[in-house]
């Protein structure tokens, strides 16, 4: 079969003829129809320190995606070949403390599809029933392509109290301004976004930020008294991994605040702690998506009006994927995905 696979330990992904994989007993094969492109997909792309400490070469990549129920293996009971599925891209141990206790998103065996197993930048992949999940039939297949990131943003946006809230986000990618649209649809009173590219910027505005903010040009304070904030925000959603947009987001946070940390920050990044100590913040790590009650409130919010569909960008074909991967790394762009 076709997949995009890390075959050399240097920039870019080939295009190559692999085996199919074996659907075992619990697996399902699904034929994928949809792809999208993650920042994860770029760093192995370019090949960055962080991909060469983490891969095992060669490797089939991608972990956005959906497609249709090709194969059933022995014991799969959900699932039927035709069903429309995209999928958790974290596989769990199924046995540790937090496994067992149906925590799974704080397994500490987690496994990566397209990190550490073939991925779905393929014509077949194959994946354990559990981390199935059924596509309805109100949502769109490139939509469903990336559920996986639409799901961080999920998880990162509903881990507090949004109602009547004001929220900081720093880092308008994809993530968010998909927790921007997910901020107003829960009920938040102000949604500032920052970041320091214009076009992500507008995209923000378009899908539900109140205001955003170029923090290349303006300081974050500047909007305070047009949008009547009194003592800054009351939730920050960090999703730029930049420690300059992390220092700024605590700076600005009122006390008490809650503050989710999504984006990657560097191991080298210094806060001034006082922040944190005498204004009580709450601060929580986000890791991926709760399985599987992120996703449901992602399918049923879908299902309820909330609309990211501005979020997509580009549709290109599979064939042309390098253009995806030079538009995602111009970062003039929100999700890219690729049809195969
Ligand atoms: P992205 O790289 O497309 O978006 C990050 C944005 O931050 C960019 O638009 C960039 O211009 C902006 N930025 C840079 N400097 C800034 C600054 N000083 N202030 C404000 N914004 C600034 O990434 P994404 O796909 O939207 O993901 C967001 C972050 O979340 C990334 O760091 C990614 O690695 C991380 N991530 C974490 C998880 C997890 O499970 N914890 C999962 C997926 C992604
Ligand atoms: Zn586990």
């Amino acid at each position: 079969m076709k997949a995009l696979v890390k075959k050399h330990p240097e920039r870019g992904l080939w295009m190559e003829d692999v085996p199919i994989p074996i659907c075992n007993t619990n697996d399902v094969k699904i034929k994928i129809t949809h792809t999208a492109i993650c920042g994860t997909d770029l760093h192995i792309y370019k090949w960055d320190d962080w991909a060469k400490r983490t891969l095992e070469l060669p490797l089939v990549t991608g972990h956005e995606f959906c497609g249709v129920v090709e194969e059933i293996g022995l014991g799969v009971t959900h699932y039927k070949p035709g069903d429309r599925v995209s999928g958790e891209g974290h596989i769990t141990c199924g046995y540790c403390r937090n496994c067992r206790a149906g925590k799974t998103h704080l397994c500490h065996e987690t496994i990566g599809i397209g990190l550490h197993r073939e991925g779905a930048f393929a014509e077949y992949l194959v994946i354990p029933e559990s981390n199935v999940w059924p596509i309805h039939n109100d949502i769109s297949s490139e939509i469903a392509a990336f559920f996986d990131p639409y799901g961080n943003a999920a998880h990162t946006a509903l881990s507090y109290e949004m109602v009547g809230e004001d929220v900081l986000i720093t880092g308008a990618g994809p993530i968010g301004i998909m927790s921007a649209a997910i901020c107003k649809f829960v009920g938040a009173r102000n949604i500032v976004i920052t970041d320091i590219n214009d076009y992500r910027l507008d995209l923000a505005l378009k899908m539900g930020a109140t205001r955003a903010i170029n923090v290349a040009n303006d300081s974050i304070k500047d909007c305070y008294s047009e949008l009547n904030i009194i003592n800054g925000f009351d939730v920050g959603l960090e999703v730029s991994g930049n420690p300059e947009a992390f220092r700024s987001m605590l700076t600005n946070m009122y006390h008490g605040g809650r503050v989710a940390l999504l984006g990657l920050l560097p191991e080298s990044t210094r806060i001034n702690w006082d922040d944190i100590i005498f204004k009580g913040l709450h601060v929580k790590g986000i890791y991926g998506r709760e399985m599987y009650d992120t996703w449901y409130k992602m399918t049923q919010m879908l299902r309820s009006g909330l609309d990211i569909s501005k979020v997509l960008t580009h549709k290109i074909s599979i064939d042309d994927f390098q253009n995806g991967f030079d538009i995602m790394e111009s970062g003039d762009c929100g999700k890219v995905v690729l049809e195969w």
